[in-house]
């Protein structure tokens, strides 16, 4: 089987769910290659010529090699200009060659002009038309060399489709597939896979170009497909072909490992795990240590990131106990915990670089209702006793809930501006509310998105306080308030969160 991480994401570590599937099957016996195209993607493009435009682009395309150089490599990281330079230019190239395509690609992000990856009928379309796609070049190619080198390499075909800026590429890739194979076995899945299976009364409407759809966990169903005994659980995963594969834009090898699907709390009532209604299925918390162990000493990452919704506080004891010292990042819950000063140390011991904190709010009625289950002087004690143990931390925050007001949004203005030398970066967000949430029947909705597979609905605020207010507040007052600008300034431009912890030792 060929697993496919398509096009186009951030192309900074290895696809973690590929790496489990890919772990999986070839444990089981199954024939398994794993390519990330996404990275493969980004190469090709930004290696493209184009026509240089203005000066910015001249100089864009001029140190397209140094720039290169400074985002995958230590260098670039000791001094924040120039590495924001560095991506930007990087950013600029890339949309200097898609837009001939019809398309505007960057670092982040695919964007096409006239198609909607919301749209169902558009998707059927990017496959029927795949020659109209911005890597066409690079996948026909790539396919072709695949099925020369393997005539049955080209079997079956799974794609992990996690991100709407992946949507459109991969039904190219699809379309150009039974194009070539009609007979071709064509698997999807990954996390937007799930979430829009998981919409009360979905059906496919893929028919034609998608033989399996998988919602969830895609090992047991893969295994299945081939008629494979599912002798062994929770496999360590395997990066090889994608470490092998291509220089990932980070400067080391970040490792991406997940200890539990779901959330342990589970319980926020704007989240997605809630409404979905995810199930908790943490790895034996002495199995998921030995595994990052055993992925530490193969791989010698520079970086682990622990991909959960929430790493729990047992996990991260039982790591420190092990004596493991990588560096590593993930999203974790405040809990009592964190603003105990021993707890944070040992955290710091264990290699724990940055922590991303959903603090969501700084009304304490807000993230009542929020059920986020955390008081404003827990949150206050953690932000401390972290800063004291050299931790980075990364907030979160929510804008636009039902139950914020104006003079809420200003609080949490004044927790952040209270807190801002606490504060390492700042992630600021406007609440949507997702389309099959349950309780809120009682907002009045409409559709957010023009398209059948849109996510999230538009409601109309129950205070008054709408989109275009709280744009207003942030754009006019929350980020140019000179404490919070100060934070926002500091955060790493595209990558965000997955560069941010190159900044602290
Ligand atoms: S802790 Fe995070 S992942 Fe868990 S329910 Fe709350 S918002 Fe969702």
């Amino acid at each position: 089987m060929l697993l496919i991480f398509p096009p186009s994401a951030k192309a900074c570590e290895p696809p973690p769910g590929l790496a489990r599937l890919h772990g999986t099957l070839k444990h089981h016996g199954v024939p398994v290659h794993s390519i990330d195209m996404n990275l493969e993607g980004f190469h090709y493009l930004f290696n493209q010529k184009a026509l240089a435009g203005d000066l910015w682009g001249k100089r864009a395309l001029k140190k397209r090699e140094q720039n290169l150089d400074l985002v995958t490599g230590s260098k670039g990281y000791a001094n924040r200009d120039r590495y924001k330079n560095a991506v930007l230019d990087i950013n600029k190239v890339l949309a200097m060659v898609s837009r001939p395509s019809g398309s505007l690609v960057t670092l982040a992000n695919y964007k096409s002009d006239t198609l909607s990856p919301l749209k169902s009928e558009d998707l059927l379309y990017a496959a029927a038309h795949f020659r109209e796609n911005v890597y066409y070049p690079y996948f026909s190619e790539r396919f072709k060399d695949l099925l020369s080198k393997d005539g049955r390499a080209l079997d079956t075909v799974g794609f992990s489709l996690n991100y709407l800026n992946q949507a459109l590429c991969t039904f190219a890739m699809i379309g150009y597939l039974k194009h070539l194979n009609p007979g071709i076995r064509i698997v999807l899945g990954g996390g937007l896979v799930t979430s829009f299976m998981r919409k009360p009364g979905f059906a496919s409407p893929f028919d034609g170009y998608v033989d399996v759809m998988i919602a969830g966990k895609g090992e047991g169903p893969l295994l299945d497909l081939f008629g494979f005994e599912r002798k062994e659980a929770d496999v360590l995963p395997d990066y090889g072909d994608m470490v092998a594969g291509g220089r990932y834009l980070s400067p080391g090898l970040v490792i991406p490992f997940c200890t539990a699907d779901g959330c342990y709390w589970k319980k926020c009532t704007f989240c997605p795990e809630q409404a979905e209604n995810n199930p908790y299925e943490p790895l034996d918390v002495n199995r998921a240590v030995d595994q990052v162990k055993a992925l530490d000493a193969i791989y010698k990452p520079a970086l682990f990131h622990f991909v959960d919704n929430a790493l729990s506080p047992k996990f991260m004891t039982r790591l420190e106990r092990s004596g493991f010292n990588t560096p590593w990042y993930t999203f974790a819950r405040i809990t009592g915990q964190l603003g105990d000063e021993a707890f944070c140390r040992s955290l710091k011991r264990s290699g724990c670089r940055m922590l991303k904190l959903g603090i969501e709010s700084g009304d304490q009625n807000v993230l009542d209702h929020l059920t986020k289950g955390i008081d404003l002087g827990t949150v206050s004690r953690s932000l401390t006793e972290l800063k004291r143990a050299g931790i980075a931390t990364y907030v979160y925050l929510l804008f636009g809930t039902p139950w914020e007001t104006e003079a809420a949004a200003r609080k949490t203005m004044d927790f952040v501006c209270d807190h801002k030398h606490l504060i390492s970066y700042l992630n600021i967000a406007l609440f949507n509310l997702p389309y099959f949430a349950r309780g809120w029947e009682y907002l009045e909705t409409s559709q957010f998105y023009d398209g059948d597979l849109s996510l999230y609905k538009e409601f109309n605020h129950p205070m008054g306080w709408n989109r275009s207010d709280i744009r207003d507040f942030l754009a006019r007052e929350f980020k140019k308030h000179p404490d919070i600008s100060a934070i926002i300034n500091r955060d790493p431009p595209v990558f965000n969160s997955n560069h941010a912890a190159f900044f602290f030792d």
